[in-house]
C-alpha cells in the first residue's frame, strides 16, 4: 500500500492511504537514507509504502520511502547532533505577515524567503489584517507587494475577520501541499478556519497525539483542507532555519541579485565594497530595493547563518 505521512511522533507515523484511510504505522527495521544524517528517518509529507499488520487496529508497517522532492531541515542546537527534517515534498511555503498587530519585520520576511529559496520551495506572501490599515499604510503595502511581486513572490491580501481575500487565499492552496507559517498572532488559525471550518488549528495543536505522551509542538502536522489540498502546520516554529549557506553563496538566494551575478567585476564578489559590483550599482539605481540589500547585509553579518 502507498500513503502519505500526515504526522509523526518520532516512533509512530500516521499515514493516509489512497482511499483516505488513516493507518498508525511503525518503521520496519532500520531506515538509512543516503547522504542525509537526520534524527528522524521519516517526516511529514513523505510518501511511503507500508504493509498492514492489524486491520482492525489500523496498524501497519512502513518498509519503503519514496525519494524526496525537497525537505526542510532544522539544525539541532547541539552542533554535533543531526538535523531534524520538519517536512518533505512541499509544493510551496505560504508566509502570513502583518504590518501591524503584530508587526512582521522585513528582515524576518526576507530571512524566511532566503531559507525557502535555499530549500528550493516557492513562496507566496499573504498580507493579513488589511482591515486594520490606515490609508497611508495601504499605500505602503501596495508598494511593498509590488516589490515582492517583481522579485517573483506572489502576494495576496486578506482580512480573516473582515472576510476579504478568502477566495484568493483558498486558490493559492488548491491542489498543493503548502507549509503555512508566520509569527504567532498574525491570524493563521483564523484564516485557515475561514476555508476549513472543521479544522481548529489552535485546539489541534494541544490535543493531537497527546494520548501518545509526546511533546508535539516540535513536530509538523499535515491537514487535508479539501480534496487534494493539504497544509502543513509547524506549531511554535516560525522560521524555516537555513541549511548551511556559505556567505559567498547568500546572494544566490536573493533572486534579484542572482540575476546579476555574472556582471560583477570579480566573480567571487560579496557585494560589500568591491569595485564595479553590479549588485551595489543596482541598489544605487533603485533597481534592487534598499530594504532587500539591508537584509542581505544583515544576514552576511550573522556569526552563524543557521537560525
Ligand atoms: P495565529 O496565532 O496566527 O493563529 O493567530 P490567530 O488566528 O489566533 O489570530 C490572532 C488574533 O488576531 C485573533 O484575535 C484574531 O481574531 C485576530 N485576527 C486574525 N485575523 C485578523 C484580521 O484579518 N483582522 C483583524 N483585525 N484581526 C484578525
Ligand atoms: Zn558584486
Amino acid at each position: 500500500m502507498k500513503g502519505l505521512v500526515l504526522r509523526s511522533t518520532g516512533s509512530w507515523y500516521e499515514v493516509l492511504d489512497e482511499n483516505k484511510h488513516v493507518w498508525q504505522c511503525r518503521l520496519k527495521g532500520k531506515f538509512k537514507i543516503q547522504g542525509l544524517k537526520t534524527s528522524n528517518p521519516i517526516a511529514v509529507g513523505d510518501r511511503v509504502e507500508f504493509e498492514i499488520e492489524d486491520k482492525l487496529e489500523n496498524m501497519a508497517t512502513i518498509f519503503k520511502i519514496e525519494p524526496r522532492e525537497n525537505y526542510i531541515i532544522r539544525k539541532s542546537v547541539h552542533k554535533t547532533a543531526h538535523g531534524h527534517i520538519l517536512a518533505a515534498n512541499l509544493d510551496q511555503a505560504v508566509i502570513i505577515v502583518t504590518l501591524n498587530y503584530p508587526r512582521t519585520s522585513l528582515g524576518f520576511l526576507d530571512r524566511f524567503l532566503v531559507s525557502a529559496e535555499s530549500f528550493r520551495i516557492p513562496t507566496t506572501i499573504v498580507f493579513n489584517k488589511i482591515d486594520l490599515l490606515s490609508e497611508e499604510e495601504k499605500d505602503y503595502l501596495a508598494d511593498l507587494a509590488a516589490l515582492y511581486e517583481s522579485i517573483g513572490y506572489p502576494c495576496v491580501f486578506t482580512s480573516a475577520v473582515g472576510k476579504i481575500g478568502i477566495k484568493a487565499f483558498n486558490d493559492i492552496l488548491k491542489d498543493k501541499i503548502s507549509l503555512v507559517s508566520g509569527h504567532s498572532g498574525v491570524g493563521k488559525s483564523t484564516l485557515v478556519n475561514q476555508i476549513a471550518p472543521e479544522l481548529d488549528l489552535k485546539t489541534m495543536e494541544i490535543s493531537s497525539f497527546a494520548n501518545k505522551g509526546v511533546h508535539t509542538t516540535t513536530f509538523a502536522t499535515m491537514f487535508e483542507i479539501e480534496e487534494n489540498s493539504y497544509i502543513i502546520d509547524t506549531p511554535g516554529i516560525k522560521e524555516l532555519g537555513l541549511i548551511d549557506i556559505e556567505k559567498q553563496e547568500l546572494s544566490h538566494f536573493f533572486p534579484e541579485m542572482r540575476a546579476l551575478l555574472g556582471e560583477c567585476k570579480y566573480h567571487n564578489c560579496k557585494h560589500l565594497n568591491e569595485p564595479k559590483c553590479a549588485v551595489m550599482e543596482a541598489v544605487g539605481s533603485g533597481e534592487i530595493a534598499e530594504s532587500r540589500y539591508n537584509s542581505y547585509l544583515s544576514m552576511m553579518g550573522d556569526d552563524d547563518n543557521r537560525r
